[in-house]
């Protein structure tokens, strides 16, 4: 899986084409790695994110992506992914899955050749972490998705071990 980094820093600082925002349903901004994302980007990428269809206030359902400018940030595209709600969306693996594949399949579809991924859901949507990352590793390592770069921002030293296992076994 030499496509397949894992970096310790701030997702926002991500060099690539695509950095994968751990949104909720609404996209309108959060805590968490989401708030980052849009104090970094600035108000640009709110306006974006406000312009996409909502049913009922709800932009993207869990396991699903959508994809917007970046604003200010390096990158070209946010992802914007909604991981499920640890005891509350479920089937929840079947919904992180879907998570990182449909960001990955966007990302495909709009030519980048490099994505940068959060732990999505294992903040205060709590999942637990080693099953997050394997699934996340498992998802990123399929054939299809070879071609592209992958990075993995992680903020812990925690985080970064649990991924490095999950990568290596
Ligand atoms: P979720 O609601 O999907 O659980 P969170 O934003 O609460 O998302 O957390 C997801 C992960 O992102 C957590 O491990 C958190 O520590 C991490 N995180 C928060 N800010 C950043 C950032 N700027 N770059 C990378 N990771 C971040």
């Amino acid at each position: 899986m030499g496509n397949i980094k894992i970096i310790q820093g701030d997702i926002t600082t991500a060099e690539v084409d695509a950095i994968v925002n751990a949104a909720n349903s609404q996209m309108l901004g959060g805590g968490g790695v989401d708030g980052a994302i849009h104090r970094a980007a600035g108000p640009e990428l709110l306006a974006a994110c406000k312009k996409m269809p909502a049913q009922n206030g709800i932009r993207c359902p869990a396991g699903e992506a959508r994809i917007t400018g970046a604003g200010n940030l390096k990158a070209k595209y946010v992802i914007h992914t909604v991981g499920p709600r640890y005891g509350v969306n479920e089937p929840a693996a079947q919904l992180l899955a879907s998570a990182y594949q449909n960001s990955l399949n966007l990302a495909v579809s709009h030519g980048c050749r490099s994505l940068a991924f959060p732990a999505i859901s294992c903040g205060v949507y709590g999942y637990p972490h080693r099953e997050a990352a394997g699934i996340a590793v498992s998802v990123c390592s399929r054939p299809e998705y070879e071609p592209l770069a992958i990075c993995f921002y992680l903020f812990s030293d925690d985080m970064v071990a649990v991924w490095k296992q999950a990568l290596e076994s």
